[in-house]
């Protein structure tokens, strides 16, 4: 008998796991994996955050967040988005978010348009729906061109998914691109799904929404990297008024599944909002800066300009034997086949310490240079 129902069949998650796999070998790597920051979460959200535990206020919360919070962010997307009323939803994670919104709107034979290489969710929770994911190609400079994204348009094309500050590619959309994009998303009638978790991440100026330019604009942000806390799984998304409909949906689904975010750090997140987190973004920035000038010459690497993630074309055109032979090497860094259709890039995530980010950037570019 098999217990295993089809639509979790087609999650597929080797790709990552033969990288963790081959990662139980090595001793003290350069760990260029993980998708996380390493700076520690601010003391001000930490004693928030046991201050609500210790004060007891562990129960369950209204499915929608608590008031304070859903306020604080209303108040915020309000002023960059010109929504009077915005509709929001605290969420676990933006990932419960994704989830939520994805169950909500994708019909099986749906099409959904995700800009290739792209985070890994997207696709698979797409897949799961019976949806069709339609992969729009942004090699080699990974720009979001409006007009092969217009060209992907059937008459099945449901929504379109845009991550600006991005991963893995760490590419920042202009407001220009934004708006071409919107206005092709207008002439269809898509509706946007917005994944703006790293919005803080963006290091030659802010990043722009595509929400300012398309009101039908799902708009996810989160606190997992901005606050260094993935762990508390506290995101949000914000809808404008008038999809009060679609937004109730969720609300229902939110119900019978996740039921409300973490209530004590709902309360941490209140004074996240308010904490000032400049320097860890100019420590990223600096951190960006160091792989861009010590990859570009040996690589013909297209500049990271958000996220903490560099996109780097592998030397042979195969990304899978460079990974092997990186790992080797005692560096960690992921395929691009992870995010991507195509395997000719690796992915490198520079929240670690700089002696490693130089030993790893010493390492890659002898690999590189000597042959593997
Ligand atoms: N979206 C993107 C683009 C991500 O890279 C991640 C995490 O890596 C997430 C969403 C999910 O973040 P979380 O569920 O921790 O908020």
């Amino acid at each position: 008998m098999d217990y295993i129902a089809e639509r979790v069949k087609c999650i597929d998650a080797s790709g990552i796991r033969r990288v963790w796999q081959l990662a139980q070998q090595m001793t003290d790597p350069v760990n260029f994996s993980i998708g996380e920051p390493d700076f520690p979460a601010p003391e001000a959200v930490k004693d928030a955050a046991i201050r609500a535990i210790r004060e007891d206020h562990n129960g369950y919360t209204l499915t929608t967040g608590i008031e304070p919070l859903c306020k604080a962010v209303a108040a915020k997307i309000t002023e960059q988005f010109n929504w009077a009323s915005p509709l929001v939803l605290i969420t676990s994670g933006v990932s419960g978010a994704l989830q939520l919104a994805f169950m909500s709107t994708i019909n099986p034979g749906d099409e959904v348009l995700i800009l290739d290489p792209h985070f890994v969710i997207y696709s698979h929770i797409v897949n799961m729906l019976g949806g069709k994911n339609v992969f729009v190609d942004t090699y080699p400079d990974f720009r979001p061109d409006a007009k092969k994204i217009a060209e992907k348009i059937t008459d099945k094309t449901k929504m379109l998914v845009i991550n600006s500050p991005a991963n893995p590619s760490g590419k920042v959309y202009t407001p220009q691109e934004l708006r071409d994009v919107a206005q092709i998303a207008a002439k269809h009638k898509l509706l946007v799904l917005s994944d703006e978790i790293y919005r803080d991440f963006s290091y030659d100026g802010p990043a722009a929404s595509i929400g300012q330019y398309y009101e039908n604009t799902l708009i996810m942000r989160g606190f997992s990297k901005a606050y260094g806390i993935p762990g508390w799984r506290m995101g949000y998304m914000a809808l404008p008024e008038h999809q009060e409909q679609l937004f109730n949906r969720m609300v229902a689904l939110q119900q019978y599944t996740f039921v409300c975010a973490p209530h004590p750090f709902q309360i941490a997140a209140v004074t996240a909002l308010k904490c000032d987190i400049s320097q860890q973004i100019d420590g990223y920035r600096r951190k960006r800066d160091m792989i861009y000038g010590g990859l570009k010459n040996t690589f013909d690497l297209v500049r990271p300009e958000g996220a903490f993630y560099a996109f780097v074309p592998a030397p042979g055109g195969i990304a899978g034997e460079f990974v092997t032979a990186a790992i080797k090497n005692n560096v960690l860094i992921i395929p691009g086949s992870v995010f991507s259709r195509q395997d000719s890039h690796f992915r490198i995530s520079y929240t670690t310490d700089d002696d490693s980010i130089k030993k790893g950037i010493d390492r890659l570019c002898r690999l590189a240079e000597k042959g593997w």
